[in-house]
């Protein structure tokens, strides 16, 4: 099964991603966590992407394609993917389709994560993750239960705030959303593909909604 999660910056999509990945086995795939990955290797690609990360603008299509197109070739015997943060402009829709076809796959649903604006803006300035094993945060509806320790992995003092997330980068962020990336909500819903999902909510109800949303109708 292979899933896109969808939705404006601060929507959810990795927390709810790496629940997945967790719980049924997926393979997750984020195109910003890739970026963020070559920025920290200081590649070429990471020089070059950090510093439109950081305006919140969108690194070019024939960049994050061929980062999905590696690591789909890599995990081909995988469960399923679940793509978080890919496609999100109709050419990398258009290229998704591809590269799963030469893999003899296909899309299986796109879940629709929608959230209101003003919502958004506190979620995200208020996020940090463990740099040392990825688990998501929040100061407010995610705290770790020790201050400056990982509840998952233990690390000490290695929280790690995105540059990208403040407001000005977020303006940027969400406008490339509502222009690049919202037409693939009617590409995918005229595919009869498209599921929708409220993303205000516990983590875990959002999760059993999504799980409702994909299981296989007998
Ligand atoms: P994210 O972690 O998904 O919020 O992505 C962080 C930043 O990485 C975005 O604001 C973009 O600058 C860049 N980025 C991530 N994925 C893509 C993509 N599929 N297409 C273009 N830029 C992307």
């Amino acid at each position: 099964m292979n899933i896109i999660l969808l939705g404006p910056p601060g929507a959810g999509k990795g927390t709810q991603a790496r629940t997945m990945c967790d719980s049924h086995g997926y393979i997750q795939l984020s195109t910003g966590d890739m970026l963020r990955e070559a920025k920290e290797a200081n590649s070429e690609i990471g020089k070059r992407a950090a510093s439109i990360m950081a305006k919140g603008e969108l690194v070019t299509d024939e960049v994050v394609i061929a980062l999905i197109r590696d690591k789909i070739t890599e995990k081909a015997g995988a469960v399923g993917f679940i793509f978080d943060g890919f496609p999100r402009t109709l050419a990398q829709a258009d290229a998704l389709e591809d590269l799963l076809l030469s893999i003899g796959q296909s899309l299986s649903h796109v879940v629709e994560l929608f959230v209101d604006d003003e919502k958004l803006i506190s979620r995200i300035t208020g996020r940090f993750t463990c740099g040392s094993c990825g688990e998501l945060y929040h100061k407010l509806t995610k705290p770790p239960k020790k201050p400056d320790v990982c509840d998952v992995c233990g690390s000490v003092n290695k929280f790690v705030f995105r540059p990208d997330d403040n407001e000005d980068s977020f303006k940027t962020r969400l406008l490339a959303y509502y222009r690049d990336t919202s037409p693939l909500i009617g590409f995918y819903h005229a595919k009869k593909i498209l599921r929708k999902i409220d993303g205000l909510g516990s983590i875990d109800k959002i999760q059993a909604g999504i799980n409702n949303l994909i299981k296989p109708v007998n």
